[in-house]
């Protein structure tokens, strides 16, 4: 029925209204805060292109699970800057490793019951060099080998879930990870830790401000072959039917507001349990608009947290987790 029979402003008329009616919500559990963790004690150093996101040594990451946990989050997104880092990114799997250490502390404390400790799973924070895997040179020519980058991601997601992760989330695009990461976390007495694959992470311009936060920027050339190209969405869900097949529990989509068509798609394809991360850039980019006072903090904020729920995520990673939580 057409005009003026139906009038869709009908169910918009009152708050209470719009609230009954409303198809999707955004509550503080789908949330998922990124955490930072440095050496030092009592160290909370600010990420200059991300306002509000800190650098912090362990004894101050306990405090923020503890204010998380406050907060009804769902979880946090473990992630390492090393003192030291080596070619091969020792530091990701070494059983004393900075992430290791964090998730023990973490993991003893009350509050984390209620949280999910998630580890990101990849050797560019480690590595001299900031690629995910491993460098072959030969004269000017380099390339980042797979499989045996395969072989010390698969080992480090088996020291994370060692020490305490609920899930590891690898991240680096390597061709047969997950199997390997499976094998090696069963090997490992680990059989009942699930993996949430970054399985189509897109080569974005949108994770400038995180490689600041991470120390993890390439020393030279990028990462466009390893990670996909922005245009290609069939070959996103190639990468997902695969990393389903090789054994993932869950997908992380990454990055989330420049590819809401391709989080819809995959919400279409696949039943899995579907995450996506509202990456560092999105947050700079809205921070700086808040900072010359051109758009609405809140509403803005929220407005993109809840356009990725609709686009299909089940649970968002985002560096507004804690400033949405509090306004839920
Ligand atoms: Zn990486």
């Amino acid at each position: 029925m057409d005009f003026p029979a139906t009038r869709l402003r009908r169910l918009r008329s009152t708050a209470a209204m719009r609230s009954l009616v409303r198809e999707t919500h955004l509550p503080p559990g789908a949330l998922i805060y990124p955490l930072f963790l440095c050496e030092g004690e009592g160290v909370r150093r600010e990420v200059s292109s991300m306002p509000g996101v800190f650098n912090l040594s362990i004894d101050e990451a306990v405090k923020e699970a503890e204010a998380c946990a406050a907060l009804g989050l769902g979880g946090l997104l473990l992630f390492g800057i090393p003192d030291e880092k080596d070619e091969v990114g020792s530091g990701a799997y070494a059983a004393g490793g900075i992430v290791q250490r964090g998730l023990r502390a973490i993991k003893a404390i009350r509050a984390a019951e209620s949280l999910v400790v998630i580890a990101d799973v990849c050797l560019c924070e480690y590595t001299s060099h900031g690629h995910c895997g491993v460098v072959a040179r030969d004269g000017d020519h380099y390339e980042i080998e797979n499989d045996s980058s395969v072989a010390l991601l698969a080992k480090t997601a088996a020291s994370l879930a060692e020490a305490g992760a609920d899930i590891v989330a690898p991240s680096d695009m390597m061709d047969g990870r997950i199997a390997a990461i499976r094998q090696a976390l069963d090997e490992a007495g680990k059989p009942s830790t699930p993996i949430l694959s970054y399985a189509s992470k897109f080569a974005s311009a949108f994770y400038g401000p995180f490689r600041e936060a991470a120390g993890s920027a390439p020393q030279f050339g990028d990462r466009r072959t390893y990670q996909m190209d922005g245009a290609n969405l069939r070959e996103a869900m190639r990468e997902i039917a695969q990393d389903i097949a090789e054994g993932a529990d869950m997908l992380l989509m990454k990055p989330a507001m420049p590819y809401l068509d391709v989080i819809r798609e995959a919400r279409n394809r696949f039943d899995l349990p579907m995450g996506a991360y509202q990456v560092s850039g999105e947050y700079a980019m809205l921070n700086a608009a808040f900072e010359r006072g051109w758009l609405e903090p809140e509403r803005a904020m929220l407005e993109s947290l809840l356009s990725i729920r609709r686009a299909g995520a089940d649970f968002i990673v985002t560096y507004f987790a804690k400033d949405a939580a509090a306004l839920l």
